[in-house]
């Protein structure tokens, strides 16, 4: 495919889609129905239809009956710590094999000219984005995910929390499904915008921004106790009454579902003349500028709060005039202090 029918590449190579990026047309004002209509679809394909699916396969084919989880036993839980280990593994890894490894579609549609595994940084373990990612998801991360799971299950199985069936409330819960991904983009940036403050930005988000050039496995690449915050989303299920299966769409929506930010291609090309839009665009900005974009842009928190960078022109001018504002604050506060 031709990427430059869709966007523009400058003189290092970075590639930039024309469109820029936009929130979902779901709380605007005024109202649009008709782009509210046309989006619609993508609110449940691909993506939000793959982690309630991949919920419900969990609670039939990997988990075990009510009974088992009333009791912390090792079996049970470190089967669901291998199933999930293998399912990320496979997961990311296929858009890392397709993209970075085989580089099956090369540069095209790619944000950064640059490739992740040619940049050693010393910021990372072993010099390496790959390895320090992979260390940190399947060495704390994972456990971190299990460890979660279990906790809410356990408290479901064991009747701490109010269990509502799907047979006795199939409306409130189907109500309760379709609002996971906006508990997801809420929590996700009252705890994002909340480690972009100093302390907590050195001592933990920090981590994650490593990655300048997100890659597949940067997704879950965070210190501990962000990969705690940011899964812990699933908790919320605890809290508000519902049912262990959505506690487990919650959850798979945060972790498989942290890669669409992170894929640092604009689009995937299937076949011939179609690709499908990776909704990468929003959060590799966040990534590019750190103080830009904190939510996904399906709740506009960042254009309410004036964060918002669309990649525009535009997007770009207003980010550095709230920079300069900030700096000229920062530059004042110092000449306070001083005198
Ligand atoms: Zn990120
Ligand atoms: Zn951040």
């Amino acid at each position: 495919m031709d990427d430059l029918a869709y966007g523009t590449r400058n003189k290092r190579g970075d590639w930039a889609p024309n469109e820029p990026a936009t929130p979902a047309p779901l709380f605007v004002f005024p109202p649009q129905p008709l782009e509210l209509l046309k989006w619609l679809p993508h609110y449940f394909f691909p993506y939000n239809a793959l982690f309630a699916a991949s919920a419900v396969a969990w609670w039939y084919w990997v988990l075990p009956g009510t009974e088992v989880m009333k009791t912390l036993a090792w079996g049970w839980i470190l089967r669901l710590f291998v199933a999930n280990c293998v399912a990320l593994f496979l997961f990311f890894g296929v858009f890392e094999l397709r993209l970075y490894i085989l580089r099956g579609q090369g540069n095209r549609f790619k944000y950064n000219a640059r490739w992740p595994s040619e940049q050693k940084s010393a910021a990372f373990f072993f010099q390496s984005q790959n390895i320090d990612s992979l260390l940190r998801t399947f060495g704390t991360g994972m456990p971190i995910w299990t460890a979660i799971e279990v906790a809410i299950l356990y408290a479901y199985a064991n009747g701490y929390v109010p269990w509502l069936t799907f047979a006795g409330h199939p409306w409130y819960l189907f109500g309760l499904a379709l609002v996971v991904p906006l508990i997801h983009e809420t929590h996700f940036f009252l705890l994002h915008r909340a480690l972009h403050w100093g302390p907590l930005y050195k001592w933990v988000h920090a981590v994650h921004h490593n990655s300048v050039n997100p890659s597949p496995f940067s997704s879950l690449s965070m210190h501990p106790v962000e990969q705690f915050g940011y899964l812990g989303v699933a908790f919320w299920h605890l809290i508000i009454p519902s049912n262990p299966i959505l506690a487990l769409y919650q959850l798979h929506f945060a972790g498989f579902g942290a890669i669409p930010g992170h894929i640092g291609f604009d689009r995937i090309e299937v076949g011939g003349n179609a690709a499908i839009d990776s909704h990468a665009y929003a959060h590799y900005l966040h990534h590019k500028y750190f103080e830009v974009n904190y939510a996904d842009g399906l709740v506009p928190f960042d254009k309410w709060l004036g964060t918002f960078h669309d990649g525009s022109p535009k997007g770009e001018a207003r980010m550095r005039a709230r920079y300069e504002k900030k700096k000229a604050r920062v530059n004042a506060a110092a000449n306070r202090e001083g005198r």
